[in-house]
């Protein structure tokens, strides 16, 4: 299942874009509700290998598992 990214929680570090190993981590549009930029996960190319949520140091931004209703897409 894909991981997701909360787009409200992300503060843009942005660790997990270079970790990725499949470049499915994408920056938003803008900035969250937090007014932090923000990414998201394409959940159509994610494997699921779980090193965006272990590298995040920040709590509850990485989801694992797919919850489209919390992560915003362009
Ligand atoms: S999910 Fe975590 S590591 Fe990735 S950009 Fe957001 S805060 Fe940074
Ligand atoms: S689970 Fe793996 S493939 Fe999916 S977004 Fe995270 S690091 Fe990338």
């Amino acid at each position: 299942m894909p991981h997701t990214i909360v787009s409200d929680r992300c503060e843009g570090v942005s660790d997990c874009v270079d970790a990725c190993p499949v470049a499915c981590i994408h920056p938003g549009r803008g900035t969250n509700s937090r007014g932090n930029p923000f990414f998201w996960i394409d959940p159509d190319t994610c494997i699921d290998c779980g090193i965006c949520l272990q590298v995040c140091p920040v709590e509850g931004a990485v989801l694992a598992e797919e919850r489209p209703e919390l992560q915003k897409r362009p």
